[in-house]
């Protein structure tokens, strides 16, 4: 009898304890850690999700670039970070293509985390500066061949988005260019734009407004659907490159072994972010796609991770590029 009531004592006081974490969550600013550079498209993203997410979470969001290896770097930095939920990441689909371009990786996707819930996919835009010679896709390809010496690819390193679409271009076209890569497309933006580097694919939450006002050159979108943002803007899969289809989808990860209490507390705020106006209006203007309400969730953001990494992983072992 007296060993019941001590375990019912227990549970008592391990239910208590979970009910006040669950209360007392956040008791401290929110850090959702970006693995780019400031002001490029994971970037803005997370900007506008921490401030919609501050609305409902009753604490303060703060956001942290950690650039770096392709956004690996945070990746680790976030997997070996306390699993306490005041360290969360924001990655997108270089979580899934990571696992083949890194011959070692220190952290592993389908281990390390805790998932909250996909937030946004976005699709891609293959531009150039303004003054690059071909006016057109049609143009682009017969220059590119001859003219392959002259010309650089930037990106945000092995394993972030702008890599994965050059990779996809470059073996569509049958082209080998050479790579320069940054600590995220911000970088790379402000000197495709100064003329260092002539060709970037990237989101459009970075290229929308720079395309409309014609501060860049664009010759396509990387998916199958036109983007409501660019309207005038062909896709490349309607321009040729049959079947070129590449949206970046983003997921919400905590270190594993957080408490249940914040990762709700997270999704909660992540659910309630995606469907606040101001943040849908900002999506829709950037041309990104919020994320229907099944893949908010964690495991909606597991079987996909995992689903994603099963699809990339022969493509680009096929492709034959890796890191150590
Ligand atoms: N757009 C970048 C990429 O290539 C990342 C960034 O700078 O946000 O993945």
């Amino acid at each position: 009898m007296q060993s019941i009531l001590r375990i019912l004592a227990a549970a008592a006081l391990a239910f208590a304890a979970a009910q006040s974490g669950a209360q007392s969550y956040p008791a401290k600013p929110v850090t959702l850690i970006v693995p780019f550079a400031a002001g490029g498209p994971t970037d803005i993203v997370t900007r506008q999700l921490a401030q919609a997410m501050a609305k409902s979470i009753g604490g303060t969001v703060l956001v942290e670039n950690k650039p770096g290896a392709g956004g690996t770097l945070a990746v680790e930095f976030v997997a070996k970070a306390p699993a306490d939920g005041y360290n969360v990441l924001i990655h997108h689909i270089g979580m899934s293509t990571a696992p083949a371009l890194y011959r070692t990786l220190r952290f592993n996707p389908m281990t390390d985390f805790e998932y909250i819930g996909q937030v946004v996919d976005v699709p891609m835009t293959l531009v150039a500066n303004k003054d690059f010679p071909p006016n057109s896709f049609a143009e682009l390809i017969p220059y590119l061949k001859a003219n392959k010496d002259k010309v650089n690819y930037a990106n945000a390193g092995l394993g972030a988005a702008s890599h994965l679409c050059g990779l996809l271009f470059m073996s569509t076209v049958e082209i080998d260019l050479q790579t320069i890569p940054y600590k995220g497309t911000a970088p790379a933006m402000t000197d495709l734009q100064g003329g260092q580097v002539q060709l970037l694919c990237d989101q459009t939450t970075q290229t929308t407004s720079l395309i409309n006002t014609g501060r860049i050159k664009a010759y396509g979108v990387t998916t199958r659907e036109k983007v409501s943002s660019l309207p005038n803007l062909a896709t490349l899969d309607s321009q040729g490159l049959k079947g070129f289809d590449l949206a970046v989808w983003h997921g919400m990860y905590a270190p594993k072994g957080t408490p249940k209490a914040a990762t709700d507390k997270l999704n909660a705020a992540l659910q309630a972010a995606l469907k606040d106006p101001a943040f849908r209006d900002a999506m829709d203007k950037l041309g990104a796609i919020v994320v229907p309400p099944a893949k908010q969730t964690p495991e909606g953001l597991r079987t996909f991770l995992k689903a994603e990494i099963d699809k990339w992983t022969p493509i680009i072992k096929k492709a034959g590029q890796y890191a150590d």
